[in-house]
């Protein structure tokens, strides 16, 4: 589609993928929504977006709470005309071994990386519904297509929406003309890992990628255009996308 004009949500916008995704979208004329819980650096996205010349609206969420996603749809709804698209990109990956019971880690990924994908889904569905149009892009990842020691639960995670959005896809583009596509990079240089706590794994992490040059947020923005931004007729199911160094 053509995004000048179109109003795109994005989650997790207040750094890596989604603040990248935010500036690389505003700069071809959509609308962006920011929301995270951070409300601050998304104040200061915004300023920096609106310096370019694009639009941003703020909205500051957390997207394990429903009722956040409805104040989402109707703050939107007020500033721009219609819900065009939606990247739902929040989540968090602190990595544990199962041996180490890190269960509310456990629970908080199913929180974050499922629940909120499907909470966005739910607020976004009735609008585009109505309007017989839309695309809903969901972040998965590398990991939802392997799986590695330590990453039990997060790979389980993202595994989960990968096949949510396929099932999405099904449903949803044939009968309503609303597209989903899941995208799964590999290792992106962001906050991402910050969230682990599981000293085990902290002491194998960081020497695990070795000295590789990393994607970059940029990359996984413009791999996000790239499937927002084809015509009508054509949906991009995955984009599958990894370091050119990293081995798996
Ligand atoms: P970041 O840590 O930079 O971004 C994560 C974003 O998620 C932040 O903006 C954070 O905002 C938001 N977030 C976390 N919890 C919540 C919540 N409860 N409600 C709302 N927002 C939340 O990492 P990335 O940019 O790397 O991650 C973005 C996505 O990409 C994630 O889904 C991740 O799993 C996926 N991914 C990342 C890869 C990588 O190597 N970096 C590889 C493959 C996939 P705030 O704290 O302000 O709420």
């Amino acid at each position: 589609m053509e995004l000048n004009g179109k109003t795109i949500i994005i989650t997790g916008a207040s750094s890596g993928i989604g603040a990248a995704t935010a500036k690389k979208l505003a700069s071809k004329g959509a609308n962006v929504v920011l929301t995270a819980r951070r409300e601050e650096r998304l104040k200061e996205l915004k300023a920096e977006i609106e310096k370019d010349g694009g639009k941003a609206l703020v909205v500051s969420a957390d997207v394990t709470k429903k009722e956040d996603f409805e104040n989402i749809i109707k703050k939107t709804k007020a500033e721009f005309e219609s819900i065009d698209g939606l990247v739902n990109n929040a989540g968090l990956m602190p990595l544990s071994y199962v041996k180490n019971l890190h269960t509310d880690e456990w629970n908080t990924m199913v929180d974050v990386n499922i629940k909120g994908v499907l909470n966005g889904v739910a607020a976004v569905l009735p609008t585009m519904k109505e309007q017989k149009s839309g695309h809903i892009v969901n972040i998965s990842s590398s990991a939802g297509n392997k799986i590695y020691p330590g990453g039990a639960v997060y790979c389980a995670t993202k595994a989960a929406v990968k096949m949510f959005t396929e099932g999405l896809r099904m449903e949803l583009a044939p009968n309503f003309g609303i597209k989903a596509t899941s995208i799964e990079p590999g290792a992106v240089e962001t906050e991402l890992t910050e969230t682990i706590t599981d000293e085990e794994i902290k002491e194998g992490f960081a020497s695990s990628l070795g000295d590789i040059s990393q994607l970059q947020a940029q990359d996984i923005a413009d791999a996000i255009y790239y499937a927002l931004s084809q015509p009508a007729r054509a949906n991009i199911n995955e984009v599958y996308i990894m370091p050119t160094e990293q081995p798996q």
